[in-house]
């Protein structure tokens, strides 16, 4: 029999055909003697499976083909007949030695005489192989979806959007047990009005063809509201038909939102006062001036509160800060609906007010300088300010905001010029003014290149011996076309943008040159700006004019006013002492007409009190002039200075302050200032000249 494996034994009664099927048979088949185990017959199937050759088959039993641990098992089925008439599951083993996971269905036949098993067998390695790959594969996904730090969800749309699918992301962020949700449709798990909004989202998803997110606040199952954002796409039937399941992405932002939130409020609010800050500001003054027309006009008020440096430097810091947000919230208890109130930067404000009727900002800007008068209480000390304030209206100055603010910035710095503790209604004068001021400038650095300025020399007499003590230098501006302009008319100016710097050191080395070739007793004043004690290079420039020129120190004096003491104390004093220590003399100018109170005067040892003119002249009339003339002598003498009375313009004056004791005078009565050359011509004469010229 061709093709048939060699029959240990013919099988009984078999016709040809059926030999022909059983050999041929794509499954491999045995028939076994249930008694001696032994294989009777084995077709080719088997054969090619098992790699055992026929020989050997002869030779073996059906325990031969299983591995150590299953031949009990084996033998126990054989003999109890357990896995006839059904699949059962064994392992064998091959002629190679390898596994195979096979199932073997049994049955009873008669062979050869006597009663046989055939064994039919289905190799399951292979697809059972398969099927592990495919259950791993599975659960390792099962796992990742688990472990996915955002939510996923699928609902199934043909089954009433049940979850098909909530891992425990999902859990986490409804506040429910994921595996509670499985099988559940969102009416089982949230409110009506949540179940609507998740309805109207999925239909949305399965409309669109791509994916669609979307943000909301919802309800967690404990109450909390929880932002969430969600992907949602609609996701094909396994068969490629038409959409039937919806996939959804989850993710709790509220922290996300929440900071983002907080960001963008600190972007936007001065953290001290909690007020709006300038950029919130400007965005704000864009949009109203925009809006603003001539029945609904806003007004724009700058205001900054009068030396609050001061306050800051004398005070501390802590106190600055208590009175700014006190500032801030008497401003805001001010304003109504729709009004702003931002604080633009140390101690600036903005107010932007929408106005019913004319006239009223005024009402409102008085109001707010009274409620400002109030005292602020500064860690329980009463402090009072005043503040300044510039106001400029659109459409009526302006209708541009950039304009708008720029016309009440120069409002307020007029408020501030006029004396402070005011307000200013934006004037075209003030532009002019200010295009003034900015052509000055150009002019003044010109002036600087030019060498257009100049000093002049008013001489100072000593009231002890009637002598010469010397000349303060006072400079000019000698301009190609307007002529010679005073001090006053641009050290301000100067002041202003800086200029003074440059300015201020060429007035000190031309200062001590002149007086350097000077006989060894005359002195020197030199005025020196606050602005140039805000630079380090004062010192510097003081010990190189002084190096350069060769005068001795104790010959240069140097005025100051009280502003140095507004400004930056801190800064100022090292640096006065230093000038001290290096045998400088340093006199307080303008001596009564600061703001600052005494306390400097002790903070510093001043070497000459310079008494304004405005408490001179007046002097032989008016008794209160001549009481403060006294306790400035008093003073003098107490604090070990020199007292010197500025502007004596008649000999009653004069002699007044020599009966009261003042130890030097000047004085358009006893000199103007003058030119270099008629200076050294005083000196040849002396000052008897010019006592003499004064009629004494
Ligand atoms: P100051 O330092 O108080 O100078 C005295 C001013 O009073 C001078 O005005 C002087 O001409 C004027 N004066 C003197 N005696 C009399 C008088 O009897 N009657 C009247 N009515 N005035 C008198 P000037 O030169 O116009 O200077 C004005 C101010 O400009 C100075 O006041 C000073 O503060 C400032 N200044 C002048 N030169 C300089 C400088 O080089 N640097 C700085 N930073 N400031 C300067
Ligand atoms: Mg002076
Ligand atoms: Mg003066």
């Amino acid at each position: 029999m061709t093709g048939f494996l060699t029959a240990l034994v013919p099988l009984d009664a078999p016709n040809d055909d059926f030999q022909s099927l059983f050999a041929t048979h794509p499954s491999p088949m045995w028939v076994y003697d249930p008694d001696t185990l032994r294989f009777l017959i084995v077709n080719n199937a088997a054969v090619d499976l098992y790699g055992y050759s026929p020989q050997q088959y002869a030779r073996m039993t059906v325990l031969d083909i299983r591995p150590a641990q299953e031949r009990r098992r084996m033998l126990n089925a054989v003999y109890a007949r357990t896995d006839m008439e059904k699949a059962e599951r064994w392992t064998h083993l091959k002629a190679n030695g390898e596994m195979l996971e096979v199932l073997t269905y049994g049955r009873a036949v008669r062979f050869d005489g006597r009663d046989a098993i055939l064994a039919i067998v289905q190799d399951r390695t292979e697809v059972n192989a398969a099927h592990r790959e495919v259950t791993d594969t599975r659960s390792l996904l099962d796992s990742i979806v688990d472990n996915l730090p955002v939510g996923v969800f699928v609902k199934d749309m043909e089954a009433d959007g049940r979850y098909i699918l909530f891992n425990e992301a999902c859990g986490s962020i409804v506040g429910f047990n994921a595996a509670d949700v499985i099988g559940q449709s969102d009416r089982a798990i949230f409110d009506d009005k949540q179940t609507a909004i998740f309805r109207e989202q999925d239909a949305q998803a399965f409309e669109a063809v791509s994916t669609i997110s979307f943000e909301e606040t919802m309800r967690r199952v404990d109450g909390l509201p929880r932002i969430l954002r969600t992907v949602k796409r609609a996701l094909p039937a396994p068969d490629g038909s038409a959409p039937r399941y919806l996939l959804g992405i989850s993710q709790d932002v509220t922290e996300e939102r929440s900071v983002e939130t907080r960001l963008a409020y600190m972007a936007m609010h001065d953290a001290l006062t909690g007020l709006p800050n300038r950029a919130y500001f400007s965005e704000h003054i864009q949009r109203e001036a925009a809006h603003a027309s001539a029945e609904n006009p806003i007004a724009l008020l700058y205001l900054d509160v009068d030396h609050f440096k001061h306050i800051n430097d004398s005070k501390g810091h802590a106190a600055g800060d208590a009175l700014l947000c006190q500032v801030a919230a008497r401003l805001t208890a001010l304003v109504r609906d729709g009004d702003l109130v931002a604080r633009l930067g140390g101690d600036e404000f903005a107010l932007v007010l929408r106005l019913t009727e004319d006239g009223c900002i005024e009402r409102f800007a008085e109001r707010l300088l009274s409620v400002l008068s109030k005292p602020f209480d500064l860690d329980g000390v009463n402090e009072h300010v005043t503040c300044s304030i510039g106001i400029a209206m659109a459409p009526g100055h302006a209708a541009d905001d950039d304009v708008l603010m720029r016309h009440a910035d120069l409002a307020l710095y007029a408020a501030k010029e006029s004396g402070r503790s005011t307000y200013r209604f934006y004037e075209a004068e003030m532009r002019r003014e200010a295009e003034r001021r900015h052509m000055l400038t150009v002019e003044l650095r010109e002036a600087l290149q030019k060498n257009q300025f100049e000093l002049y020399y008013q001489p100072i007499v000593q009231l002890d011996d009637d002598g010469l003590g010397g000349f303060e230098a006072l400079i000019r501006w000698r301009h190609p076309e307007r002529g010679l302009i005073p001090p006053m008319d641009f050290i301000p100016v100067a002041e202003e943008t800086g200029l003074i710097v440059p300015i201020g050191d060429w007035v000190l080395r031309e200062a001590c040159r002149t007086a350097a070739a000077w006989p060894q007793h005359l002195k020197i004043a030199v005025n020196l700006s606050v602005c140039q004690f805000r630079h380090n290079s004062l010192l510097a420039t003081v010990v190189s004019a002084l190096d350069e020129t060769g005068l001795r120190p104790e010959r240069l004096e140097i005025e100051i006013t009280e502003s140095v003491f507004l400004a930056d104390v801190e800064q100022s004093l090292p640096l006065l002492r230093a000038l001290k220590e290096l045998g400088i003399r340093i006199a307080i100018d303008d001596f009564g007409t600061g703001y600052s109170s005494f306390s400097y005067l002790r903070a510093f040892a001043f070497d000459k009190i310079k008494l304004d003119r405005s408490f001179v002249s007046g002097i032989e009339s008016d008794p209160g002039n001549l009481a403060i003339v006294r306790a400035v002598v008093g003073i003098g003498s107490g604090f070990n200075a020199t007292t010197l009375a500025e502007g004596i313009e008649t000999e009653e004056q004069l002699q007044k302050l020599r009966d009261e004791g003042f130890s030097e005078v000047q004085g358009f009565l006893l000199g103007k200032p003058m030119p270099r050359a008629e200076a050294e011509a005083l000196i040849g004469v002396g000052a008897s000249s010019l006592l003499a010229a004064a009629g004494r």
